[in-house]
This record gives structure tokens, C-alpha cells and sequence, in this order.
């Protein structure tokens, strides 16, 4: 399938490279799932491969130190949306699981650019140029992940003799779950509450290496040593690590998660497509004779996938329009999260009874791709946000759909 911008030379350049890169992480995503079962509470670095690298350094914005990346006689300083979508979905393809442990800024850097000082951001991608280092978004907490404005992450000030009113150092208590990277991170973005009001929800960026912070791996059985937790136990943070401190009370907390997910979720769908498209091209390879019905399904995965790419495509345009708009990239992440599980389930029974012994990687895929539901929120959080923003402003145009989605 030709998506309208494949005819863009220069992100055409970037898809090709980028998917001669995956290659390289497929052949290592057996051994990379098999390390991390084996050293589950060890904390360990993904190999250094030229896709998690090139990941890595276009994550940062252009004016901070690190090598661009060349991709077919184009060179790349950074990615707006588009490339990053891109990007993603040939990772993706590669592995998945490879992609979510990824160094460099891909999921924390959204929320430090919304509502980063021009000194935070400095000291945030200061810590990141030059070198290989982890960061992490830290949000979800037990009992708090789709319902993450109920967190219970506090950020109080602290009682002290020689504090004033004027002073805003704060101290973070807390714990955080299912946090990617959190073990690898040297620097993360936690959120937490100031208080119970809709405008005490606040993001601070903090130093992993600070006293009272603890990191763990998770184990999990897909996308297997991506996730980790953190927690926090009375860390200081001083006026400087607060985000959002420059900008009106509206925008300080809410505002910047909202809009950094809008574009995550781009991200996400682009995930799952990869995803898919690996199950799909997996069976076409190694089923290489088909019975008419076989081929018939086979073609409809196909037709299925074209469609959610596209729609993907499509929210990536509409966040890059219009950052604050999150209908489209919810439509896209239902749609792509459904996507993969339903292709990488399919693709298994191509291969009959025991296809999840015999065939290693795409037991993997299915394991990875219910990862991608609950990714930046599950598909019922997504339907919610869909719902409300079409109550809010009456019906949008209609996303274009495949045969069965
Ligand atoms: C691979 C991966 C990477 C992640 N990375 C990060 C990260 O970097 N940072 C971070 O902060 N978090 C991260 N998360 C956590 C993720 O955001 C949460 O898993 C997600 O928000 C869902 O929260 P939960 O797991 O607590 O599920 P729950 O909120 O407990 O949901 C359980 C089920 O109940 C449904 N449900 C919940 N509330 C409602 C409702 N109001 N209406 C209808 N149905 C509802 C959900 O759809 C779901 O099916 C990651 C998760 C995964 C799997």
C-alpha cells in the first residue's frame, strides 16, 4: 500500500532505512525476550543497535548536542510527528519490545517540551546529549492507571523552619507501576498531586539517583523488559524541578499530559501496525502454499492493516494541525491495539496446533501486542475520551475504516 506522504522522498528515504535497521532488532529479539525471563531483577541495557540509537538521538530537539542521522543521502537532526510515526512502526516491525527499551527521550521528552522552561529543558536533554542514557515518563500508579487523575503521588511542602511562602521546594512521596524504562532511567518525569483540585496535578523532573528513589524491573509477559517501578520516598525537589512553573495554572499539569498523550498515542497506533504487518508478512513467508480460503484471509488481514495505517497516518497529520486535538490518534489506538491482537492471534492459527512452540516469534508478537491495549491508555479510556470529544463538538467526519474494523 502507497500511504499519500511514501511519495515524500525524503520520508520515503527514512522508512527504508529505518526498516533495514529492524532487521537488526528482529535478530535479536528472541535473545533479548530469553535475557530478561532469566534476569528478570537485574537491571540490563538493550544491545547498541543503529535504530534504538538513531531512536535516540532524534528524540532530542535539534539544538541539543548529538549526531544526525543519515538516511539515504537525507540527514535528520530530529522528528516531528510524521517521522517519529515512521520510525516507530518499522521498530515495530522489528520488535517491539526492543523499541519500548529504547534510550534517549521518546515518551518523557513530550511532557518536557510542553512544559519545560527553556533551563529545564536545557538540564533535561543536557543529561541525554552527548551519551547514552534512559529517562521515563512516571504516571500509572496500582490501583491508578486508567484512572490517572485520581493518583495518589503527593508533592507537599515541606515543614521547615527557614521556609517561606515564596520558597517551592516540595518533597515527593509515592510509588509508580508499569513505568517503561523506569530500572534503566537516569532522569524521569513523575507526576503527583499538590492537592485534590482539578489544577493540583503537577509534573516534576527528577534525578533517579536522588535519595528516596528506588527502581525495580517488572517481569511481564510480553514486551518483556520494558516496564519497571519506581519508588519515591520523601525525595526532595527543588523550585527548579517543577514543571510547568513558567505557564498560567490551566496549563501547568493537565494540559502538557494531554497533549504529549495525544501524540504518544500517534506512536502507539504506529506499534501496533508494525505489529500487525510483521504478523502478516510472517505468514506469507513461511506459508508459501495456501489454500484458496487461507489466501482469501490472509488478503483481508492485509486489507485491514492498509486501513489502520492509514487512519494512523491520518491522526499523525491531525496532532501535527493541531497538538491539542486528541479524536483522531484515540480512533487510530483503538483501531491498532485491536489490530494486533486480532492479526498476531490469526497468524498463529496459520500454523495449526502447537503454532506457538513451533513458531517462537509470533508467540512473542501476540504476547507484545496485548502490551499495545493498555499503552498510553486501554481502548475503553480511548472510547471515553472519543465519546466526550464528539459530545463536545458534534459529529466529526467519518475515519475510514477497513473491511472489519
Ligand atoms: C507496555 C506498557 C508500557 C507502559 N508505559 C507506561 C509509562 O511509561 N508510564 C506510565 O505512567 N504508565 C505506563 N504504562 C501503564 C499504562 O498506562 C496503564 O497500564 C494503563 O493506563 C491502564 O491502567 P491499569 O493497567 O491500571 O489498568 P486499569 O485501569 O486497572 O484497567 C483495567 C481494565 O478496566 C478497564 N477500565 C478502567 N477504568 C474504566 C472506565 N472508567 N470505564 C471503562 N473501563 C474501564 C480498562 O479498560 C481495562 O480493561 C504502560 C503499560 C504498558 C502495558
Amino acid at each position: 500500500m502507497n500511504l499519500p506522504h511514501d511519495t515524500d522522498e525524503r520520508l520515503a528515504a527514512l522508512r527504508r532505512q529505518a526498516a533495514e535497521w529492524a532487521g537488526e532488532l528482529r535478530s535479536h529479539a528472541l535473545t533479548w525476550e530469553q535475557t530478561q525471563r532469566s534476569a528478570h531483577t537485574t537491571v540490563t541495557r538493550p544491545p547498541e543497535l543503529a535504530l534504538l540509537t538513531a531512536l535516540s538521538d532524534l528524540s532530542l530537539p535539534e539544538r541539543y548536542d548529538k549526531p544526525a542521522v543519515e538516511a539515504y543521502g537525507h540527514r535528520f537532526t530530529t522528528t516531528n510527528a510524521l517521522e517519529r510515526a515512521v520510525l516507530t512502526e518499522e521498530a515495530a516491525y522489528g520488535d517491539a519490545a526492543l523499541l519500548l527499551a529504547a534510550p534517549g527521550a521518546l515518551t518523557a521528552g513530550p511532557v518536557v517540551e510542553a512544559l519545560g522552561s527553556t533551563d529545564q529543558q536545557d538540564w533535561f536533554y543536557g543529561r541525554l546529549a552527548g551519551r547514552t542514557g534512559w529517562t521515563c515518563l512516571a504516571m500509572t500508579e496500582a490501583g491508578h492507571g486508567s484512572d490517572a487523575a485520581g493518583m495518589r503521588s503527593a508533592l507537599t511542602r515541606p515543614e521547615r523552619d527557614d521556609r517561606t511562602d515564596a520558597c517551592e521546594d516540595h518533597v515527593l512521596t509515592g510509588a509508580k507501576t508499569y513505568i517503561g524504562n523506569a530500572a534503566r532511567a537516569h532522569t524521569a518525569v513523575v507526576f503527583a498531586r499538590t492537592g485534590d483540585g482539578p489544577l493540583d496535578l503537577r509534573a516534576v523532573l527528577l534525578d533517579l539517583r536522588a535519595p528516596g528513589v528506588t527502581a525495580a524491573p517488572l517481569p511481564t509477559i510480553g514486551l518483556a523488559g520494558a516496564l519497571g517501578t519506581l519508588g519515591l520516598d520523601a525525595v526532595e525537589v527543588g523550585a527548579d524541578g517543577l514543571l510547568g512553573r513558567h505557564l498560567p495554572p490551566i496549563k501547568r499539569g493537565m494540559w502538557g499530559w494531554l497533549r504529549a498523550f495525544n501524540l504518544l498515542r500517534t506512536s502507539a497506533a504506529a506499534m501496533g501496525v508494525g505489529i500487525a504487518r510483521a504478523a502478516h508478512d510472517y505468514v506469507r513467508h513461511h506459508r508459501t502454499t495456501l489454500r484458496a480460503e487461507d489466501r482469501a484471509r490472509l488478503d483481508g488481514i492485509s486489507r485491514r492493516t492498509a486501513a489502520v495505517r492509514e487512519l494512523t497516518y491520518r491522526a499523525v497529520g491531525e496532532i501535527e494541525a493541531h497538538p491539542d486535538r486528541g479524536h483522531l490518534p484515540s480512533v487510530a489506538k483503538v483501531s491498532a491495539a485491536r489490530l494486533a491482537e486480532r492479526t498476531t492471534r490469526e497468524a498463529l492459527r496459520f500454523f495449526g496446533h502447537g503454532a506457538r512452540l513451533d513458531h517462537p516469534l509470533l508467540d512473542k508478537w501476540a504476547r507484545d501486542a496485548r502490551g499495545v491495549e493498555y499503552l498510553e491508555g486501554t481502548s475503553d479510556i480511548q472510547r471515553l475520551q472519543i465519546y466526550n470529544t464528539l459530545a463536545r463538538s458534534g459529529p466529526a467526519p467519518a475515519p475510514p475504516t477497513g473491511p472489519g474494523e
